[in-house]
């Protein structure tokens, strides 16, 4: 039996990160993946997802050029060029995730991982590994939904990425922002896109205003959303499909992409032969440290389902190594969290909503603007700008930004910066505008569009 000084089973974010700095550290290190080096966030996620958005904007950019002179032929897109060089992409990404580790000196095991004990880890191919620590980085999945009839006939976020053509039409069932982004790639590549939501709003768990905003902007562009509507059942036609929704409406489609959530990676990995128990979400619970409740086992990453995003990820495995191996106990910070959705108009917010804002800071100011981008004065592009921060009256401090429009994502990691200084308004006033952008309307606001009062 092999001996080390950790086994990290998942080689995602999260799970590289640990193994390449616990092994910095100097412990001996092994990784165990099942699938491919780099997780999701690599091979489907992220990174994969991000190029599809790239390849879909070009669509709307040579509509744009004709206003600022240029003529064009009709653009022809190819799916398959696309795929080949992305997957290209996604294979050198993967390599370089390989040489990081092994030149960090973490030995790769390559198959699927169980626990058979506390510090016990069992490989498929029977071969049994054993360490003082285990890091457990299974990151997620997508959740399947409910088992309507026909479900087998959807794809989820992973068949997405293995799509051979793209489809003609295609409904797109999920309101969250994977589903929306996919569905913005479809629609701008060319498809007939509905999106069918099961609630009254997209983005749950947004700011309120920004996903008004931005749910009229895609339904602008031409994406089709059935709100209020289950999919009942989805049934073969011939080459196509047939989805029946919960009102009789049924629409044809060419694929039906499922996008309800994912849910933590737990199962087969043997966690009750060392004892440990999920919580109510299926995921492990840890504490600040991502120690499990069994000593000498952790947990990072979507695993332990605290905030699912690959930066989180690496950073909640970095602070774990350093607190097990480099003598420098970390916690992570869950609270400010600079995110961005890459749908098209897309979207960055950091920090909190309106509606949680106002909870915690009855005196919130608004201020708020939304305009038209100087591109679109000769593109003639209709799609409005959303920009908005949120201030605590008393202290002046900014407490939440949220932005829909053309680079919204790179304001958020920047203004997110701001907000870890804690900073007021009064300094975003101080601060010089670069003109001419769109983001100097963030130090040029001088009036609140709202002036909350509420009464303590
Ligand atoms: C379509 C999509 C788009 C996304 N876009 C973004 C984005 O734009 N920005 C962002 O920050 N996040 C994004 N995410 C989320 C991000 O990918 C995850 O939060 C991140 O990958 C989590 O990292 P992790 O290390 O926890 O798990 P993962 O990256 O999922 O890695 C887990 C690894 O464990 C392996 N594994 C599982 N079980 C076993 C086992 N028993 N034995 C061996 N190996 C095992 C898996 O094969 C996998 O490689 C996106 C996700 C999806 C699906």
């Amino acid at each position: 039996m092999a001996q080390f000084d950790l086994i990290v089973i998942g080689g995602g974010s999260g799970g590289v990160r640990a193994a390449r700095i616990a092994a910095s550290h100097g412990a001996r290190v092994a990784l165990v993946e099942e699938y491919r080096l780099g997780g999701t966030c690599v091979i489907r996620g992220c990174v994969p997802k991000k190029l599809m958005v790239y390849a879909s904007r070009f669509a709307q950019e040579f509509e744009e050029a004709a206003g600022f002179g240029w003529t064009l032929e009709a653009p022809h897109f190819d799916w398959a060029t696309l795929k080949t060089r992305r997957d290209a992409e996604v294979a050198r990404l993967e390599g370089i995730y390989r040489a990081n580790l092994l030149a960090a000196g973490v030995q790769i095991l390559e198959g699927r991982a169980q626990l058979t004990g506390r510090n016990t880890v069992a490989l498929f191919d029977g071969t049994q590994h054993q360490a003082a620590h285990i890091l457990i980085a299974t990151g997620a999945q997508p959740t399947p939904g409910p088992a309507i009839p026909g479900h087998e006939l959807a794809i989820d976020s992973n068949g997405f990425f293995d799509l051979q053509a793209l489809p003609r039409r295609v409904v797109v069932q999920g309101a969250g922002y994977i589903a929306l982004e996919l569905a913005c790639v479809l629609h701008l590549l060319g498809a007939q896109v509905t999106v069918v939501v099961r609630g009254e709003q997209i983005l749950r768990g947004f700011d309120d205003e920004l996903r008004q905003h931005l749910a009229a902007e895609m339904a602008r562009s031409g994406l089709q959303f059935r709100f209020g509507r289950h999919v009942q059942a989805i049934a073969r036609d011939g080459h196509a499909l047939q989805v029946q929704l919960d009102n009789g409406d049924t629409l044809a489609a060419d694929c039906v992409l499922r996008a309800l959530g994912r849910a933590p990676n737990t199962h087969g990995l043997g966690l009750e032969t060392a004892g440990l128990a999920l919580n109510a979400h299926g995921a492990i619970p840890v504490d600040a440290y991502s120690q499990t409740a069994v000593p000498g086992i952790y947990a990072v990453g979507d695993v332990t389902n605290r905030v699912n995003l690959t930066p989180m990820a690496i950073r909640e495995g970095h602070a774990f190594a350093d607190t097990v191996f480099g003598k420098t106990p970390r916690v992570v910070d869950h609270a400010l969290v600079p995110t961005a959705v890459f749908t098209t108009p897309e979207a960055g917010v950091v920090g909190l909503t309106e509606e949680q804002a106002l909870a915690r800071y009855p005196r919130l100011d608004v201020y708020r603007t939304s305009f038209r981008p100087m591109k679109a004065t000769l593109s003639g592009h209709p799609g409005k700008m959303l920009l908005k921060l949120l201030v605590d009256r008393d202290t002046d401090r900014v407490v939440g930004f949220h932005g829909v429009g053309p680079d919204t994502g790179e304001m958020a990691q920047l203004v997110g910066v701001a907000l870890q200084l804690q900073a007021t308004k009064a300094a975003l006033d101080a601060t010089l505008a670069v003109h001419p952008t769109a983001a100097e309307e963030l130090v040029t606001m001088r009036t609140p569009a709202v002036r909350h009062n509420l009464s303590p």
